[in-house]
């Protein structure tokens, strides 16, 4: 498709967006006469491409269902198991399967898909902050983790690591980010993100744009900021790099670009030598026109505390995707982080859609099992219903779910907009009752609203249920933080109780029930130490998490991960009798 600049990408969307109907056809059109004959859709289709008989015959899967035809061609087989193209590669989901972590085949045409939207997701973001390329640089936290290469010589690496090595992106880094692609490919994350730190402030005045992947990796940048600035600015003061920083490819970066800037470093102090960190993203950057990360989903947690930082630039959550497929763009980029939607693309992947309950949807009727349940095509959602995202790709993924709940929030033209609601099944039960990540958020939600008028706030949870005794009872883990050199010592415990009480009335009425009847014992609210959520991401990191793509359990489930945690509790509270 021809374009003419930026209005040339919106003009697609709006061409994409009316005929979502027509290309969500010609697209499974499209995987089926080119796949028919491949090993797997041949026993259901017997080489048809109707896509009646699709619907008809295909089943609805997950990862565990197509992994041993996927360890095929990882382990040497022919790519023609599962798609006619040629599989070039991996990628690594954070996802696991097993333990270990799930392959998604990548094709030539899957990376065709993923350089088109490299350059029209861009443009509703354009709309409103001019092209950025043109303007500056990005200060954005990145970090690659090594590729593994499969029995069949195959690589396999994350998405975003795949991203920083190709040569387009290697090719125009320098010019458009200030970080030197040594500090992004640096084995010790914490090495890079000092060095990332250091060229993002050394290069201030150029840069337009803040970011990570992630909202949690830019709170980890600020916070690791707040804990290193003074050796930052010595360093920028005397242009010398600390000693500590060993990693040869980061010195050598650094040797190019660093000399002694004693104006520039003690402008950084000033700033950050100031009483309240509130706006700090803006003051240390001041040409940034907005910070761009995902919040919504597991992010979401998070956008309290980042607002507190980003004070005064709006807070940009720009598209949904993972390693499956990109899926959508968010056409509002200036929108509050509650009320993001998505807007999905129908040419990214043939997409369907498993209804699932929604709370509020009492006449809503779920089969037993999903075989039993229509899927219901992209364009013939209804707002409102929550669903699972079931995609067929380009790629060798047939029906496949995902595991992410969407909530249809409205239509743009005539393609749906989603809200993510949820990663499905993430949930807490100590008996017969479900908590899902959403319970959890509103429970949390409604018990922060306590802390914040006394001058403290919520900076990280996480849950847990503790079985060690019974009944086994929900234990959350909370990172609080004092405004104004506060300590979160000086929180009365009667606060605290009266959160652990407030969340339990804001959990559902299963769990009030089973509550009452004892089934389930008080809800606990233990305090960890600052520092301690970053522990945890360490620990994850240093099993093999890239610091990227990390994105924080929503419950804990390994004794390694609780036994941090629980060495660094300095209060337990508990609430004092079951809700009403
Ligand atoms: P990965 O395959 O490791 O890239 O992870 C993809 C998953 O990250 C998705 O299936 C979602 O669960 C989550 N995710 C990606 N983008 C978003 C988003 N914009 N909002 C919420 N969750 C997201």
């Amino acid at each position: 498709m021809a374009t003419n600049g930026n209005e040339g990408w919106l003009k697609m969307i709006e061409e994409l967006t009316t005929n979502a109907e027509q290309i969500q056809d010609e697209e499974l059109g499209e995987i089926l006469s080119r796949n028919a004959g491949t090993e797997y859709l041949r026993g259901f289709l017997h080489g048809q491409t109707e896509k009646q008989l699709f619907k008809k015959n295909v089943p609805i899967v997950t990862y565990e269902d197509l992994k041993p035809y996927i360890d095929r061609i990882a382990n040497g087989e022919t790519s023609d198991i599962l798609l006619a193209e040629p599989v070039t590669g991996f990628f690594l989901s954070s996802g696991t399967s097993g333990g270990q972590p799930k392959l998604i085949p990548v094709s030539a045409e899957y990376h065709k898909k993923g350089a088109l939207v490299g350059t029209f997701a861009q443009s509703p973001m354009m709309r409103h902050f001019g092209d950025i390329n043109q303007a500056g640089k990005r200060m954005e936290l990145m970090f690659a983790r090594p590729e593994i290469e499969t029995p069949s010589g195959l690589k396999a690496a994350s998405v975003s690591t795949s991203i920083y090595n190709e040569s387009k992106f290697r090719t125009n880094l320098p010019k458009l980010y200030t970080s030197p692609i040594e500090t992004i490919f640096c084995p010790d994350p914490n090495q890079g993100l000092y060095c990332q730190l250091l060229f993002g402030l050394i290069q201030r005045d150029e840069v337009v744009k803040v970011g990570s992947l992630f909202a949690s990796t830019v709170l980890r940048g600020i916070k690791f900021l707040e804990n290193h600035w003074q050796e930052l600015c010595y360093d920028i003061k005397t242009g010398r790099l600390s000693d500590w920083i060993t990693d040869s490819g980061c010195r050598n970066a650094a040797s190019l670009i660093m000399k002694p800037n004693p104006e520039q470093a003690d402008l950084i102090e000033n700033i950050c030598n100031c009483k309240s960190w509130e706006g700090i993203i803006r003051k240390l950057w001041t040409k940034a026109r907005y910070i761009g990360c995902i919040c919504t989903g597991a992010m979401r947690q998070y956008t309290t505390e980042l607002e507190f930082y980003c004070r005064g630039l709006p807070l940009v959550s720009a598209f949904y995707a993972c390693s499956e497929t990109f899926c959508g763009l968010n056409l509002e980029p200036l929108c509050k982080p509650c009320d993001i939607s998505y807007t999905l693309l129908p040419n990214m992947a043939y997409f369907e859609f498993l209804p699932v309950k929604n709370e509020r949807d009492e006449s809503f009727e779920m089969k037993s099992n999903d075989e039993d349940t229509e899927l219901v095509d992209l364009v013939n959602v209804k707002v409102g219903q929550c669903y699972e995202l079931v995609v067929s790709t380009c790629a060798g993924l047939y029906r496949y779910k995902v595991g992410d709940v969407l909530m249809v929030s409205g239509f743009y033209n005539n393609a749906p907009q989603f809200q993510f609601v949820e990663r499905k099944n993430v949930i807490l039960s100590v008996d017969q009752e479900k908590t899902s990540e959403t319970d959890l958020f509103k429970a949390v939600t409604e018990a922060k609203a306590l802390l914040d008028p006394l001058g403290f706030i919520l900076t990280e949870y996480i849950s847990y249920v503790d079985t060690s005794s019974a009944p086994g009872h929900y234990v959350l883990f909370w990172e609080i933080k004092g405004k104004e050199g506060k300590h979160c010592k000086e929180l009365d415990p009667k606060i605290m109780v009266e959160c652990c009480s407030r969340m339990e009335e804001s959990l559902h009425y299963t769990y009030k029930i089973y509550r009452k009847r004892n089934i389930i014992a008080a809800l606990e609210i233990r305090v960890v130490k600052q520092g301690s959520f970053e522990a945890l991401m360490d620990y994850f990191v240093s099993k093999g998490t890239s610091l990227s793509q990390y994105k924080k359990p929503s419950c804990i489930k390994s004794e390694e991960a609780l036994k941090i945690l629980d060495s660094r509790v300095i209060g337990k509270y508990f609430s004092p009798k079951p809700p009403l």
